[in-house]
């Protein structure tokens, strides 16, 4: 395997990183870790790129390919509770996300791809990302308006995340869409006051947010096929004044899902139209904005097949699965893939003797990846990354 010389400096790289994580925006001190590793292997590199965005250009022995690798490098405001010994050492700010597995994953994989570079048929570009979570603007649309596909053009790309709801030693993956695109919703509801006992003489905004919130809800039943997929969750809801006292302002906010950008495209109209209609049947009036943030993420077919392929030959049958169902989450990586064939696949990272029901997901202050899947990550990345540049 690639990865067993470099497996404990990986392991204190991402140790270092998981206790000293930085927001959003603020990935100065990771992003200079990974820069001086990238130089000190002879890398060419750059430095802010969309932000604190970092590039490593490892030329092969000819220049026919280019083959992208990428890994975020945020973490998310959150107390972090697991009680690691290299748990955060920032109050507030914790890696729930893993993003510190995917960059020392990726360092790792500079590091064994860097041995062989002569051998390399084209370069690969390590991509080292900030603000993935910062939805609805992110970090990939930055690098990519700062050209980060181009000087050599990039191909095709490849991702990981690390996916708790799998056990470590599996790597998932499918074509076409797999991950969901995730939108904002902002409605507000005017009414017009009146005493409680009195609504003949008012104009009741609470009752009209209720009518509306139901029927957000047919969208997703009546104006989606039954084959497609969407999501609209109301999240908050703020209003009122005093038990006696007819509001004349509510405020929603909610998330919309789906999983194509047709789907996607239809959501602020088919939202606004439904919002306004019911408030004004009501007597009442609405106004609705509709923040869209990153589109679905879809995965390349062909990429999907020689993926597979590398896995396979790596790690054998039982380590690859083919989720039946995408997922409704979001990643920021979908702005990569609207670009260039792109494929990002899970990495399993759950103990096998640990149930699911008892084992931490994405975005929890519990959240505590097993480190034994690095191994997988980084000989992933670099057997199919051999594999990409090999076929003609
Ligand atoms: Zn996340
Ligand atoms: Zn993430």
């Amino acid at each position: 395997m690639y990865s067993e010389k470099f497996l404990s400096q990986v392991i204190s790289w991402r140790r270092d990183i998981h206790s000293h994580p930085e927001l959003s925006q603020h990935e100065q001190r990771t992003s200079e870790l990974a820069a001086s590793v990238l130089e000190s292997l002879g890398l060419e590199v750059k430095r802010n790129i969309g932000g604190f965005g970092v590039t490593g250009l490892l030329r092969g022995k000819n220049d026919s390919k280019t083959i992208g690798l990428r890994a975020d490098m945020d973490a998310l405001p959150l107390n972090e509770e697991t009680g690691l010994e290299y748990a955060s050492q920032t109050q507030g700010v914790m890696h729930a996300c893993g993003h510190d597995t995917h960059t020392a994953m990726l360092l790792g994989a500079v590091c064994a791809l860097s041995e062989i570079r002569d051998n390399l048929n084209g370069n690969v570009k390590f991509i080292f990302q900030p603000a993935e979570e910062l939805n609805p603007v992110g970090g990939a649309p930055g690098m990519i308006r700062d050209g980060v596909l181009e000087n050599p053009k990039v191909d095709a790309l490849l991702a990981l995340h690390v996916w708790p709801l799998y056990e470590t030693g599996k790597i998932i993956m499918k074509s076409g869409p797999q991950m969901g695109a995730s939108d904002r919703l902002f409605i507000k509801i005017h009414g017009k006051t009146a005493h409680g006992s009195a609504p003949d003489q008012g104009i009741d905004a609470i009752m009209i947010a209720a009518q509306v919130i139901n029927s957000l809800q047919s969208i997703v039943s009546r104006s989606v096929s039954p084959l497609d997929s969407a999501v609209v969750t109301i999240g908050t809801i703020k209003g009122g004044y005093r038990y006696n006292v007819i509001p004349d302002l509510v405020e929603l906010e909610g998330t919309v899902r789906t999983l194509r950008e047709e789907t996607q495209s239809r959501m602020p109209e088919l939202i606004t139209r439904t919002a306004k209609g019911v408030a004004e049947s009501l007597g009442g009036s609405c106004e609705v904005k509709y923040v869209k943030g990153y589109p679905p993420l879809v995965n390349d077919s062909g990429l999907v097949k020689l993926a597979s392929d590398s896995v396979i030959k790596l790690f054998g049958h039982d380590s690859l699965i083919i989720p039946e169902h995408p997922e409704l989450g979001a990643e920021d990586f979908a702005f990569f893939a609207r670009e260039r064939p792109a494929l990002m696949a899970w990495l399993g990272c759950r103990p096998a003797n640990i149930d699911v029901k008892d084992f931490a997901m994405l975005h929890n202050t519990k959240f505590a990846p097993d480190e034994n899947c690095f191994a997988y990550g980084i000989n992933y990345f670099v057997q199919t990354v051999i594999d990409y540049l090999n076929i003609l």
